[in-house]
């Protein structure tokens, strides 16, 4: 069997599926030359991890298509010095992006047998600065907000109030809303008591569920 070269599947996959589409962040198109994202898949999916599309992770849980992070690590305007928070670790992709430009990212994911493959993961990469923890992330994460920035990696109905509650003024929250089908991808930006809203396009992603979620069937 020949050797799949992940490293310029990597490349690739930023110049065909990253820049090509209009991502321009430096920082953003760094990390996703450097995370190897072929490690946060089974390795009988290894060879299409920078394929363009989402892959199943176990759980019925999904890693989310490489554009997609990348365009909602872009939306979130990151500097390089935040504290940040994640909703839905699943693989722990998209927090080693996050934690490859911002100073830590606390992420929280529901299901408990995800949270201790992706940490072992993170681990292994040398990620120590991403802090998971099990449980409802429709709550936030009260005792380390408030956060500069919030990504949320599922689908809610309706924007989780802690969210917004727990958002440093000035700081940005990107969430799909919407139903089960699609969402809105959504960018809110806090400015005092005000929460100003725009939208990034049509996505799909699995539901997030939890007290400010849908509902466990
Ligand atoms: N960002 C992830 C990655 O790079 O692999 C993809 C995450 S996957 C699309 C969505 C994740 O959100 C799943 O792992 C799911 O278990 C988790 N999730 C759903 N509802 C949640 C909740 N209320 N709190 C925390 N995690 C939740």
């Amino acid at each position: 069997m020949v050797k799949m070269d992940f490293e310029q599947a990597r490349n690739r996959m930023v110049e065909h599926q990253i820049i090509a589409r209009g991502i321009s962040d430096p920082l953003v198109i760094k990390a996703m030359r450097k995370v190897p994202r072929h490690l946060f898949v089974d390795e009988g999916l290894r060879s299409r991890a920078y394929d363009d599309y989402p892959l199943p992770i176990s759980y019925g849980q999904t890693i989310s298509q490489p554009y997609i992070v990348a365009l909602m690590t872009e939306a979130l305007n990151l500097k390089g010095n935040e504290k940040f928070l994640e909703i839905g670790t699943g693989s722990g992709y998209q927090s080693a992006v996050l934690a490859e430009i911002v100073d830590t990212v606390y992420s929280v994911e529901r299901i408990p047998g995800l949270a201790k493959k992706s940490r072992e993961i993170l681990d292994s990469l040398g990620y120590h600065n991403v802090i998971i923890k099990v449980g409802d992330g429709t709550y936030g994460w009260k005792d380390k907000a408030p956060f500069d920035g919030i990504l949320v990696t599922a689908a809610a109905p309706s924007i989780p109030e802690p969210l917004l509650e727990q958002l440093k003024d000035g700081g940005r929250l990107i969430i799909p809303v919407g139903d089960v089908f699609s969402q809105d991808l959504i960018l809110v930006v806090r400015e005092g008591n005000r929460f100003k809203k725009s939208s990034y396009g049509g996505v799909r992603f699995v539901k997030l569920i939890g007290a400010f979620g849908w509902k466990e069937e």
